[in-house]
């Protein structure tokens, strides 16, 4: 695999072009190609990277006293969302709104209240520009959902990260999920210059620090594979709590993957992402999802029948119940996106997924 490549710059954070301290990411493809640059990704042949913090930026000291801040608040909601996944298997779900619109924000939300358990509100390729995470997340509390928020380390530094972490405390955001993101060279903004002070092992160590329950995410299928339970655990050393598995190609792979991190002493919460596709634009959306896997012929069944919406719900609920069967799956993510204007729709269904889910759970 790594002879067709050409070999990194340099092995580790010198030749990545995240400068990852924690890596790979999850966008390394199949052939173990890196997320963007035309060469091996540089983490493919090395071990975990073992915790040992967030290494500072720079070598220069500080020409000045910071202002003492107070000790962290951690946010109520953190608390509640950790007792719900002792009492019951909960059902989260990507939000669909628009970015940037408030009234999409508040229909989607009324749609999905009182059947998710959270929304998880992050990045999207197709939208680079989002609300602030915090207000974002005020927003939805305000709509009646318990916000779970994404956070990436690609558009801010680890000084705007800080402040954001303390604003998502102060927004009582239910949790955290901390990703390093795709590279601006993928998605709708190029033109953005990539920042990446920490990565996504670090951020979740920041954002554990402000007392927030912090999620990760992990691609079981990206290679290196392998490697893939052991970066878990370093991820959970750095303070995760939770871990959301993505798209890997059905239950099986999800279960082989939880295994062999529970083996290595993981003992985070596992959610795992489950596709949403109830028409042929939200299928082209999730298509475009890196590191994605479906179940073998998911796509196609959906598609190829009569009333595809009603199939895509069928198909999400019946693949729900076997992640949930999977030792340590604490609950599932409702996962993918809406074509432009289909926003409410696609949330109605994952209201109609959800329900479905409870129906035969309880
Ligand atoms: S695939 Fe990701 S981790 Fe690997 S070198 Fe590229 S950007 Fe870095």
């Amino acid at each position: 695999m790594l002879g067709e490549l050409p070999a990194p710059p340099a092995p580790g954070t010198a030749g990545c072009p995240k400068h990852m301290e924690y890596g790979p990411c999850g966008g390394v493809g199949s052939t173990g190609r890196c997320e963007v640059a035309d060469h091996a990704c540089s983490f493919l042949t090395l071990a975990p990277v073992a915790w040992h913090g967030s290494p500072a930026a720079s070598d220069e000291h500080a020409r000045m006293e910071a202002d003492p801040a107070g000790a962290p608040s951690p946010p109520r909601a953190a608390q509640r969302l950790r007792d719900l996944m002792r009492e019951h298997p909960i059902v989260v779900a990507d939000f669909p709104a628009r970015a940037l619109d408030g009234a999409s924000l508040a229909e989607c939300a009324a749609a999905v209240a009182g059947s998710v358990d959270a929304v998880l509100a992050g990045d999207a390729g197709t939208a680079r520009v989002q609300f602030p995470p915090a207000y974002r997340a005020t927003l939805l509390r305000h709509a009646g959902v318990e916000p779970w928020m994404g956070v990436n380390a690609r558009d801010r530094n680890r000084v705007a990260l800080e402040g954001e972490a303390a604003a998502l405390a102060h927004a009582d955001a239910a949790g955290v999920h901390c990703i390093t993101g795709d590279h601006t060279r993928i998605g709708s903004r190029p033109d953005a210059a990539p920042v990446f002070d920490l990565d996504s092992t670090e951020l979740a160590a920041l954002m554990a620090g402000a007392g927030h329950l912090v999620s990760v995410a992990e691609a079981p299928l990206s290679p290196p594979v392998d490697a893939r339970p052991g970066r878990l655990l370093v991820k959970q050393q750095a303070g995760a709590e939770v871990c959301f598995v993505n798209h890997a190609g059905g239950a099986a792979n999800v279960a082989t993957f939880v295994g062999q991190a529970r083996a290595l002493g993981v003992s985070l919460g596992f959610i795992p992402c489950v596709p949403v596709i109830v028409d042929a634009g939200s299928a082209a959306l999730i298509r475009g999802f890196t590191s994605l896997a479906l179940p073998e012929g998911y796509l196609d069944v959906i598609l190829a029948a009569k009333d595809v919406r009603a199939a895509g719900i069928r198909a999400a609920i019946d693949l729900s119940l076997r992640m949930l069967d999977i030792p340590g799956v604490v609950g599932v993510d409702l996962s993918g996106g809406a074509a432009a204007g289909r926003e409410l729709d696609f949330a109605r269904a994952e209201a109609e997924i959800a329900q479905g889910i409870r129906e035969r759970v309880s």
